[in-house]
């Protein structure tokens, strides 16, 4: 299954309860990435500027770290990808990989919010340095300021959550992944949820639609 979406759509909180409820691993793009960058690996010091300017990653550094996480699922159930494909050389690599390995594409499912929602879900959203778990300054605050309920590391605000890279993001998303969504559409692959309400809410249309369509 891959989510799709504008950054801010909610794909990461939705994959993670994707996960649980399908028991499936959740592969996302941008977390592997943000890993390879805070270990300094030769990946991420590459990676790390095209993050900071809210551009995409060349699609041959990103496909390698997909390809290898892909690979190494042995599980056999499937997964739910976050975040990638983002483009339609990486779509094809997507095809073409899942095709070797005697598996496709079943379920792209594209979450919708307002932009003006998206800019403010991005520019107050907090992170958690440890664990990823991501809180929102007025939406979703912590219980303590600046500190993870779950593991108690640091929150922080990502170098690309700043108001000019949001909107440097948001356009990248409409010229490069959008050719991405069409063609799923005319694949008839692609599901359409709205994604403003609550967490819970836009799971169970997102299961509604996953049910709707076997
Ligand atoms: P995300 O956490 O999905 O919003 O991704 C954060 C940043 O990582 C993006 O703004 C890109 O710079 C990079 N990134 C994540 N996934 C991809 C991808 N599939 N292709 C290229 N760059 C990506």
């Amino acid at each position: 299954m891959i989510l799709m979406g504008p950054p801010g759509a909610g794909k990461g909180t939705q994959a993670k309860l994707l996960e649980t409820h399908f028991q499936v691993r959740h592969i996302s793009s941008g977390d592997l990435l943000r890993m390879a960058v805070k270990k300094k690996t030769p990946l991420g010091i590459q990676a790390k500027r095209y993050m900071d300017r809210g551009e995409l990653v060349p699609d041959e550094v990103v496909l390698g770290t997909i390809e290898e996480c892909v690979r190494q699922d042995g599980s056999g159930k499937g997964f739910i990808l976050d975040g990638f494909p983002r483009t339609v050389p990486q779509a094809d690599a997507l095809c073409a990989l899942l095709h070797g390995m005697g598996a496709q594409v079943d379920d792209v499912t594209s979450i919708q919010v307002p932009r003006e929602d998206l800019v403010k879900r991005l520019s107050g959203r907090r992170t958690c340095r440890e664990c990823g778990t991501m809180y929102h300054v007025i939406f979703d605050p912590p219980r303590n300021a600046g500190i993870c309920n779950k593991c108690n590391g640091e929150l922080y605000q990502r170098d690309d959550d700043q108001e000019d890279t949001i909107i440097a993001r948001l356009e990248v998303y409409d010229r490069q992944t959008t050719p991405v969504l069409n063609q799923y559409r005319e694949r008839g692959l692609l599901r359409e949820v709205e994604g403003v309400g609550s967490p819970e809410q836009v799971l169970e249309r997102i299961l509604d639609q996953v049910h709707k369509h076997g």
